[in-house]
């Protein structure tokens, strides 16, 4: 019997296990979502900004580790 790739569009990885590779397996098996981690990874940087950067404020965003020159 000749196994079929992972089945999430595009992989295209060898099979490992459920119909996943073995990174998108891994992902469906700790978050019921072979695509969760990809998911979370992208939506990294925005959530950094928006915490850095409440609603209310007018002042620059000052991100961890940067710093700027005393005017
Ligand atoms: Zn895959």
């Amino acid at each position: 019997m000749v196994e079929a790739p992972c089945t999430v569009p595009r992989c295209g990885k060898n099979h490992h296990a459920r119909g996943y590779c073995g990174n998108h397996h891994y992902s469906w098996l700790k978050y019921s979502d072979p695509l969760a981690v990809q998911h979370r990874m992208r939506g990294s940087v925005l959530q950094e900004l928006e915490a850095a950067a409440p609603a209310e404020s007018s002042d620059c965003i000052i991100l961890a580790g940067y710093k700027t020159r005393p005017s």
